[in-house]
């Protein structure tokens, strides 16, 4: 499905990203696994996606520092000639009350989740332009960042601007045929989440309609569904893996 086609995901040392990475790479693209300071998580992932009969390499970045961003992007292109697939998938929490946020929480978690998308966007769209032949940019941003959560203040303003920012992005970008899209995740396990207390994790049950959390893959798939061909009229839009949280 995504044969002669290249990728770059960020954050996919583990967790979501990594069932991105791995599934992009056996559809048959070609995969940049972007890490910030996971290396030894991140060339697991490559080791796997060459086990599986895949191509992939791994490259370090902060991408919530532009000037890093913009190299990524420049090695993932010298490595394999051109991109054709953005995944900004990197991101962290620092859960806490309002009373108890710094500026250092907010600033960090903005950063992180939402300044990044606009880094690796901004240094891939003129790239992608040039080459004329359309492109995909797919945007992890959750479920909280529709519907909000408490203690998750800064994380909800950052998924919720990346909503907005695919979206005007999407319109900017579709005289060109490079779409863009964001993926709203509602509970998966992962780094991220698995902090969260037990007690806390049954109780989640309670309001997803479908009873349990997400696997990794029902990502993956999505990821590569959106990415191929198959989804060259979809743009502009937010889809929820979710469970049903947010219908
Ligand atoms: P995770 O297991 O903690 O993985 C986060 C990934 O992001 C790691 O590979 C990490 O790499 C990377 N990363 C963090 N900061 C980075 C930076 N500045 N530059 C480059 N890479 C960076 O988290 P996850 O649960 O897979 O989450 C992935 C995405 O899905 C996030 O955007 C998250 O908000 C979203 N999401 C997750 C859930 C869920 O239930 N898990 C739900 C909704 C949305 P290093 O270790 O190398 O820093």
């Amino acid at each position: 499905m995504l044969e002669g086609k290249v990728a770059l995901v960020t954050g996919a040392s583990r967790g979501i990203g990594r069932a991105i990475a791995e599934d992009l790479a056996a559809n048959g693209a070609k995969v940049v696994v972007n890490y910030n300071s996971s290396a030894d998580a991140a060339e697991e992932v490559v080791a796997a996606i060459k086990a599986n009969g895949g191509v992939a390499t791994a490259v370090q970045a902060d991408v919530s520092n532009f000037n890093e961003a913009q190299t990524l992007v420049k090695t993932a292109i010298d490595t394999y000639g051109h991109i054709d697939i953005v995944v900004n998938n990197a991101g962290t929490t620092r859960d806490k009350l309002l009373p108890m946020m710094n500026e250092d929480d907010w600033d960090v978690v903005l950063d992180t989740n939402l300044k990044s998308v606009f880094n690796c966007c901004k240094a891939v769209a003129r790239p992608m332009l040039k080459r004329k032949q359309g492109g995909r940019i797919i945007n992890i941003s959750s479920v909280v960042g529709l519907v909000g959560q408490g203690g998750q203040s800064n994380y909800a303003a950052s998924k919720a601007g990346v909503i907005g920012f695919t979206k005007s992005l999407a319109k900017e970008l579709a005289p060109r045929q490079i779409t863009v899209n964001a993926i709203a995740p509602g509970f998966f396990l992962t780094a991220l989440t698995d902090v969260l207390a037990d007690d806390l994790k049954e109780k989640s049950l309670a309001y997803i309609p479908l009873g349990r959390w997400g696997e990794l893959p029902e990502i993956g798939y999505l990821v590569s569904f959106l990415a191929s061909d198959k989804a060259a009229y979809i743009t502009g839009q937010v889809i929820n893996v979710d469970g049903g949280i947010a219908m």
